[in-house]
């Protein structure tokens, strides 16, 4: 079908050098083909056309001085993808690699990932190329501060509700927070991720990466296997990373590595969690400080990893979380992971894995479970933490983890028997890109042509 390929050349055209962006479009578009061959009421009503183009995206300057009283200049973005199941919802991510591809992407998948959760949410992304390592507390105030002077009159507890991503915790989302109130002069949820003192929800912070972890255990429940006493490899060293590790030791697991952009960490004895949240939450620290603690660890500088390869992936094991970043994880990476026996990939971060690992993943049979299925746990976490600001109500841990863990069933399922609906039960991208896609398309074509 010709579709694919139109689109692509149209996106490439009309939004140049934003290869993240095509990259996220593509996979989506192809999953989409027999239900486009299927329904014609989509092509009529040109929902794929639509789908792929924002329906605002706010483009500003970000002025801020630094302690040293010099004027730094940032870029900030808002991108509004789609509003057809709810209020825009989604991360703002702080990294220098970021631009508009980038938030883009992201805001594309977070389209399809808040459909899968069954909660009312729009898809949208945000951020800045501002880079937070290495700025003091009082520089991460002054940007955050800088940066919501623009925002706040694009957001609302109704329009628009951000939550954190990569360089964004709750820190960063107290301070724009304040900012917020103090310029809109109301005091509403917002922003989501919020501390647990005013108005944040328990197990906000954990949420993504234990979602990734429930969802391992229902893919591989499925085929009859557990995650108990499994060797399993983790990414990232993040919010992500650690509450992914967390979960797995909940679950009996054994995760023996995590890494930053600067090299990996394979203890093998299992990650010494406690050690993993001093260095990244409280001292701020650089990975490669953990062995200083743990010298049975072997730290591995990224320069020492073999051509093309992230060393995390060289590590024999039964399942893998990769929860750093985007393409992350390459062909020879699925290789590798194969090869090494793995049964079991559940992303955290969004899109970590090239086209060519996705193809290989799906054509290997393997539990695979795409990000915008398997890391959607946050975004539903932040949905109940505005259920709960906007009821003034506040629900125990329990009751949250309960609720995320069927949630995280439930998109399972939604992804499994719309990829047996369409001939290929194993395939969770075909079936998460259908099931995501369609409750939107349905929703855009019934509120007509806005
Ligand atoms: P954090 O900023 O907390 O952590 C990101 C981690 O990834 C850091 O350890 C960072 O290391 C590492 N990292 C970044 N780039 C690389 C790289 N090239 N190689 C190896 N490690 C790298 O972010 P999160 O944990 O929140 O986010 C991680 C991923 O999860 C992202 O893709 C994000 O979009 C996704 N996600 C996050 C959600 C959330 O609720 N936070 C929700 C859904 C998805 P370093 O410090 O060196 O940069």
């Amino acid at each position: 079908m010709p579709y694919v390929k139109e689109v692509l050349d149209y996106l490439k055209r009309t939004s140049p050098a934003q290869n993240e962006f095509y990259q996220a479009a593509e996979e989506v578009l192809e999953s989409l083909r027999p239900l486009i061959l299927q329904y014609p009421k989509y092509a009529k009503h040109k929902i794929i056309e639509r789908i792929v183009e924002p329906e605002r995206q706010i483009l500003f300057r970000v002025n801020w001085l630094d302690d040293k009283g010099e004027i730094q200049v940032n870029k900030g973005y808002r991108i509004e993808f789609n509003s057809a199941l709810g209020p825009y919802k989604g991360g703002l991510r702080f990294h220098p690699s970021v631009n508009a591809g980038v938030i883009k992407f992201l805001g594309f998948e977070q389209i399809f990932k808040n459909s899968l959760t069954a909660l009312q949410i729009g898809g949208a992304k945000g951020g800045s190329d501002f880079d937070p390592k290495g700025k003091s507390d009082n520089e991460i105030m002054k940007f955050c501060q800088a940066f919501m002077s623009e925002l706040f009159r694009h957001i609302g507890a109704n329009t628009d509700v951000p939550a954190g991503d990569i360089g964004v915790g709750a820190r960063e989302i107290g301070y724009m927070f304040g900012m917020y109130k103090k310029l809109s002069n109301r005091y509403e949820g917002v922003l989501t991720g919020k501390s647990l003192k005013w108005g944040g929800s328990l197990v906000r912070t954990e949420a993504t990466g234990y979602g990734v972890v429930y969802f391992a255990k229902y893919m591989l429940e499925d085929r009859g296997e557990s995650l108990e006493g499994k060797k399993c490899v983790v990414s990232g060293s993040g919010n992500v990373a650690i509450h992914t590790i967390e979960k797995l030791y909940h679950l009996g697991a054994l995760p023996v590595t995590c890494s930053d952009s600067n090299g990996m960490i394979y203890d093998e004895e299992g990650v010494d969690l406690e050690l993993l949240k001093e260095l990244k939450e409280v001292r701020r620290e650089r990975l490669s400080e953990y062995v200083k603690a743990r010298p049975n660890a072997k730290y591995t500088p990224i320069e020492e990893y073999s051509h093309g390869c992230n060393a995390v992936y060289n590590i024999q094991c039964f399942a893998a979380f990769p929860c750093a970043t985007q393409n992350e994880l390459n062909l020879n990476d699925v290789k590798n992971l194969l090869k090494n026996g793995c049964v079991c990939v559940s992303e955290g971060a969004n899109m970590p894995s090239t086209l060519e690992a996705v193809h290989l993943f799906v054509e290997s049979k393997i539990c695979y479970g795409p990000g915008k299925a398997a890391n959607a746990g946050g975004v539903a976490t932040s949905q109940l933490e505005m259920q709960q600001n906007a009821s003034m109500t506040s629900w125990s841990f329990e009751e949250v983890d309960a609720k995320l863990a069927q949630i995280m069933k439930n998109i399972y399922l939604n992804a499994s028997t719309t990829a047996a609906e369409f001939g290929e039960p194993t395939n969770l991208v075909l079936g998460a890109n259908i099931a995501g896609f369609r409750k939107v398309a349905d929703a855009m074509i019934e509120q007509g042509l806005v």
